[in-house]
């Protein structure tokens, strides 16, 4: 079957939420992609910043494989041996003391904001208590998350939302302070925004937040689902700064492709949620948390936080001399392996990009226009350089047409 036939079948039966490539990937090997038609692509957005150990890596499979024998899942009225092996070292590492697991992202965030309203609950008996989101942030899809999710075009047809969320702006920590009153409950908000076009936190505003939670009993909660697990050069982006949260929410490169998420949070908060008050069925099941320990396995083994640190600095020399040759590229952006260049408005991004996967090399957008780079995080020199011939073809191309 060739790959238009395939995506005949897909666009007949699935529902049409995705504007899709027209390319149907096959298979993956290391930092590199397959489509049915035998193409290949050097993948800087690894599923969404998910597959930070590349693909196929035999010891993450060989892991994932021997559970699936074992046991897949069972129930939480149980507990099994992955998950409480998954969840000593994830606290260790966060220096937070419970974690609960999800199955995706956005679940994490609606278990955080569950535990904030319930942690203030308990303390006012008040039923009215707000939470303080960012513009251009973004926290997930489901009801909760998309409350939280600083995007009117995400939120619009949606609505009502959960109520008592508001906005303030990232990085002005005045804007933050102009809406807390006595029924804010928590503060949530990424270290490094992600889809909102890659803006990292100033450290006075993070420092700034922290103190004002501690004045006021308030929940600051950081969303690292796509900033965390190594991404900038730390294990969690909250680490360059300093500035640790109460309740902290995971996911994407957690699992590195098992779907998995997971909040944290502190003792004396996370004491708050008791039987009966949160669940899921697949959550921390024992596939999962198997593929969370191969993780975190492979985080032990292969020094990644170092090579992150390295070609993340190599990468951001290459983007700074893109940014100083080409008038239509402004700026760019980010931390570690998690970089954006800023293109002008007058720039077809969306085109652009077709040009550049077109050409080999898989990139995404994020915020307005801003062109995303989230590679594996085991990436060398070499490929930084292979994407950089790649995306200055595109450019020559869309130049050619200017
Ligand atoms: C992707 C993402 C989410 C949502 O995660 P899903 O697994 O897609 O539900 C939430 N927050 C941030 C910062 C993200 O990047």
């Amino acid at each position: 079957m060739d790959s238009k036939k395939y995506i005949d079948v897909a666009e007949e039966n699935l529902l049409h939420t995705y504007n899709r490539y027209q390319i149907v990937m096959e298979k993956g090997e290391g930092v590199y992609l397959y489509d049915t038609d035998g193409k290949k692509y050097l993948d800087f957005g690894a599923g969404i910043a998910v597959f930070a150990f590349g693909y196929g890596n035999k010891y993450y499979n060989e892991s994932v494989k021997n559970q699936v024998d074992k046991l897949i899942h069972t129930s939480n009225y149980f507990y099994n041996v992955p998950a409480t092996f998954a969840a000593k070292r994830l606290v260790k590492l966060s220096g937070l003391d419970r974690i609960f697991f999800t199955n995706s992202g956005t679940e994490a965030i609606e278990g955080a904001i569950k535990l904030a309203r319930k942690y203030a609950y308990l303390k006012d008996g008040c039923t009215d208590h707000e939470i303080i989101a960012m513009h251009h942030s973004f926290h997930g899809r489901s009801m909760g998350a998309l409350s939280v999710t600083g995007n009117a075009k995400y939120q619009e047809a949606f609505k009502p939302l959960i109520g008592g969320v508001k906005f303030a702006e990232y990085n002005n920590i005045d804007s933050v302070k102009a809406l807390v009153n006595e029924k804010t409950c928590a503060i949530i908000l990424e270290p490094v925004q992600g889809e909102g076009g890659i803006y990292p936190a100033k450290a006075e505003f993070l420092t700034e937040l922290r103190a004002l939670c501690d004045e006021k009993d308030i929940l600051l909660i950081f969303d690292e689902i796509q900033c965390g697990m190594g991404r900038t050069g730390k294990m969690f982006a909250w680490e360059n700064y300093g500035v640790k949260p109460d309740v902290m929410t995971l996911a994407k490169a957690l699992g590195c492709g098992v779907p998995v998420g997971a909040f944290l949070a502190k003792q004396s908060v996370a004491e708050a949620l008791v039987p009966g008050d949160h669940g899921t069925t697949y959550g921390g099941n024992p596939l999962a948390c198997a593929a969370i320990e191969a993780v975190l396995d492979l985080f032990e083994k292969e020094n990644v936080l170092e090579n992150v640190k390295h070609v993340g600095t190599y990468m951001a020399k290459c983007f700074d001399e893109l940014v100083s040759e080409k008038e239509y590229i402004t700026s760019h952006r980010g931390i570690g392996l998690m970089q954006g260049l800023v293109f002008d408005e007058k720039i077809d991004l969306g085109k652009l990009i077709g040009k550049v996967i077109d050409k080999g090399l898989i990139v995404f957008s994020a915020g307005g226009n801003v062109m995303r780079f989230v590679p594996p995080l085991i990436i060398t020199e070499k490929d930084v350089d292979d994407m950089m011939t790649i995306l200055k073809a595109s450019l020559k191309e869309m130049e050619s047409e200017m």
